[in-house]
């Protein structure tokens, strides 16, 4: 009896394994043809400088809306289009469109684009991302790229050349979801790095705990060492934000300055030329 249950088992995962591959396929299929379908689009979300409240750039979010399905989060297809390599054509268009539009923003609001290993590590990454400063006519100063640590894990010294050629051309390079994963200190000496971002799971933790506390603390002490900007990621209350402002964490993004939406949601900081501060959230 034992030994027919294990196999009835057995054929459960077999079948849901079967399922979730399937499902896998039919995503890298449909995600080679969402750009010309229209289902993708770009959602953006305000940095603020901590004391001012004053946004300074956006980060670009992708969205995808997919026919049938609905919304699909990144979390989900990102690591997808990874592996087929549909990252490379959808990287490409997002860059282009972020760049595109942070162009026509009132100097200096800066605009900061994800970028995954697989982009990173493809041969021409820097020379594309040039031929779309040039062809936007934006200035590189204005870009920031993001990334993980896990890009510079897979080929550390290819990860090393483009993000030096990436830094020759003028633009500015930001360690994404920093604490989390493969974090190591010596990335930061060893890559040309601007800014860190500090990962949001921190940061929702700051109320709770001291050890947490001590933790963005270090986070900040090491930035201010190395000489290169904090920003904390995922900031939700009033409470956190009173934190950052009192450890003189100097950027910061989340919930609480605003949700990633439309850029015409933010058309009062994007159409005036003088950049006005958002009304202080804290009590
Ligand atoms: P990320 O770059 O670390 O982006 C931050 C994520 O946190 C975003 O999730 C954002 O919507 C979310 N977030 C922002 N503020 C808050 C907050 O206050 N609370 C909480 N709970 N979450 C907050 P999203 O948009 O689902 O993106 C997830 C990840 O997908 C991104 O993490 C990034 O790694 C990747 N991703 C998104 N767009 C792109 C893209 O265009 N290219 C690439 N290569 N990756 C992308
Ligand atoms: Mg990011
Ligand atoms: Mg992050
Ligand atoms: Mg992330």
């Amino acid at each position: 009896k034992a030994k027919s249950e294990g196999r009835g088992t057995y054929r459960f995962f077999e079948a849901k394994l079967g399922t979730q591959v399937r499902e896998r396929r039919i995503l890298e299929h449909d995600l080679r043809h969402a750009i010309a379908r229209g289902e993708m689009h770009l959602v953006y979300q305000p940095q603020t400088d901590v004391q001012s409240g004053a946004i300074f750039g956006f980060e670009v979010l992708l969205r995808w809306q997919h026919s049938e399905r609905g919304p699909i989060s990144p979390a989900l297809f990102i690591p997808i289009a990874e592996e087929s390599g549909a990252i490379l054509q959808i990287g490409e268009w997002v860059l282009r469109a972020a760049c595109r539009e942070a162009a026509s923003w009132p100097n200096p609001l800066s605009v900061a684009v994800n970028v995954s290993a697989v982009q990173l590590l493809a041969p021409h990454f820097a020379q594309m991302v040039h031929e779309v400063l040039f062809q936007t006519e934006l200035r590189p100063e204005r870009l920031e790229i993001e990334i993980t640590e896990t890009a510079l894990i897979r080929d550390p010294s290819r990860a090393q050349s483009t993000l030096r050629q990436l830094k020759a051309l003028g633009l500015r390079i930001a360690m994404d979801d920093f604490g989390t994963g493969y974090s190591s200190l010596s990335n930061l000496r060893a890559y040309p790095f601007d800014k860190i971002k500090i990962d949001g799971s921190f940061i929702r933790a700051v109320d709770e705990n001291e050890q947490t506390q001590a933790i963005v603390r270090s986070v900040l002490g090491l930035g201010r060492g190395l000489g290169l900007p904090v920003l904390a990621e995922g900031v939700e209350t009033a409470e956190e934000l009173r934190f950052l402002i009192e450890e003189n964490c100097q950027s910061a993004q989340g919930y609480l300055m605003g949700r990633p939406a439309a850029i015409e949601q933010f058309a009062e900081h994007t159409h005036n030329t003088t950049v006005p501060a958002l009304t202080d959230k804290v009590a």
